[in-house]
């Protein structure tokens, strides 16, 4: 199962998500990006990041 830590991308940030696929879980992220970094749209070497700091 595919999960994430922000703190992995050197956010000050305890968040963490799990799900059930790659697909399922970036939509979370950007879900927390939005809410809780104020991040309206992720940039690409910023999904990049995030992509290398999930573990399956
Ligand atoms: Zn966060």
């Amino acid at each position: 199962m595919p999960s994430f830590k922000c703190r992995d991308i050197g956010m000050n940030c305890g968040w963490e998500a799990s799900a059930s696929n790659v697909d399922e879980l970036m939509k979370k992220i950007a879900e927390h990006a939005r809410e809780a970094h104020g991040i309206t749209e992720i940039p690409q070497d910023l999904v990049e990041k995030v992509k290398s700091a999930i573990k399956e």
